[in-house]
């Protein structure tokens, strides 16, 4: 049987990220530098990974945040998927994502005539995609290491990448993982706090009912972690937004 995530208690999910931050480091990053190298992806400008249709959502490290905040503060929408409801039904979600426009493909705010018009200040994501160096499930749900995203469905393969590169993109790959793991576990540190300290529970019946509501038109209230505390928005159904 497969245990919903919300519904394991927050210190073993805390214990998990941990274990897999300390996985994270002992993945020698000279190996993610040679398959880098071997793969020999380059980008050809078919901004397809800028739609949520390729991608899903742009998931952004607070220090992201801050600078869209600076840049176009409307580009932001709390990230899909909160991870808590709690039993006045509100949700509770551990950051921020890109937003994405009304159009088929769910274009990223930012993207303007198939261009990034934030390129030289892109988001830490939009730097090292498609790399990626985590664990997850396959089809079959067999857990292993995921280094390349999207492989084969867009962009150049076996191109000629100077070693420098390759060793630079293993190191910045490794350090955004990094950095998502400790706002993971930042956030779900705080959530336990802040749960006991207004005696709040997360109630999946909520969860699910609320998220039946919104995804039919309703509004809901979503707190979005930032920077050590909680940003309230009022939400209606935008493209992509989901519950797991
Ligand atoms: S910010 Fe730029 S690079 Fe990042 S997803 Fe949007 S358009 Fe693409």
């Amino acid at each position: 049987m497969v245990v919903a995530v919300s519904l394991i208690p927050i210190p073993f999910r805390i214990v998990a990220l941990v274990q897999e931050r300390n996985n994270l480091f002992e993945y020698p990053k000279e190996r993610l530098a040679a398959i880098i190298q071997e793969v020999g992806f380059r980008c050809t400008s078919c901004a397809k990974c800028c739609t949520r249709a390729f991608n899903g959502h742009v998931f952004l490290l607070d220090r992201d945040v801050t600078e869209v905040k600076k840049i176009d503060p409307s580009a932001l929408e709390p990230a899909p998927g909160p991870e808590f409801c709690d039993q006045d039904g509100t949700f509770y979600v551990s950051g921020y994502a890109l937003r994405a426009k009304d159009d088929p493909v769910g274009s990223c705010w930012f993207l303007e005539g198939g261009r990034c018009r934030v390129y030289d200040r892109r988001f830490s994501i939009c730097r090292i995609y498609p790399y990626m160096l985590h664990r997850e499930p396959d089809e079959n749900g067999n857990v292993d290491w995921r280094q390349i995203s999207g492989l084969d469905k867009h962009g150049e393969y076996n191109q000629n990448i100077p070693k420098e590169e390759c060793v630079s993109l293993a190191r910045e790959t490794r350090e955004y993982e990094n950095a998502f793991l400790a706002q993971e576990i930042s956030f779900l540190e705080f959530m336990h706090d802040y749960f006991e300290q207004h005696r709040l529970r997360h109630v999946q019946k909520v969860y699910d009912t609320r998220m039946r509501r919104f995804k039919k038109g309703g509004p809901i209230t979503v707190m979005v972690y930032y920077d050590g505390q909680l940003e309230e928005h009022q939400c209606i159904k935008y493209r992509n937004f989901a519950g797991r």
